[in-house]
């Protein structure tokens, strides 16, 4: 699945690619092991939730830089959609 990330307000989409902190998660599989795309940025994208995650085994998006600066209310972004689908 293509995932992409939305620019928003305040912060570039490079930016929010630099800052994403899901790499270092209990909960992140990288994808591309499985021959699927590597995905990052889970709380930005308009292509849904991980093509590969299912498990929750705790959520660093609380410590993001990203969640803080745009003051997003969610987490488990990876296995429960994007901020906009939570707060839909
Ligand atoms: S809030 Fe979570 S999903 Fe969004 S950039 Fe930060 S670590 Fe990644
Ligand atoms: S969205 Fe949260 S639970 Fe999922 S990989 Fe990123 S930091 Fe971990």
């Amino acid at each position: 699945m293509k995932k992409t990330t939305q620019e928003k307000p305040g912060l570039e989409k490079s930016d929010i690619l630099k800052m994403c902190i899901c790499g270092g998660c209990p909960t992140y599989m990288d994808c591309g092991t499985q021959g699927k795309a590597t995905e990052t940025t889970f709380c930005m994208s308009d292509a849904g939730k991980s093509g590969c995650i299912t498990e929750e085994n705790g959520c660093l998006c609380g410590a993001c830089h990203v969640k803080i600066q745009m003051k997003l209310k969610n987490i488990y972004f990876c296995t429960k959609w994007s901020e906009d689908v939570q707060n839909a």
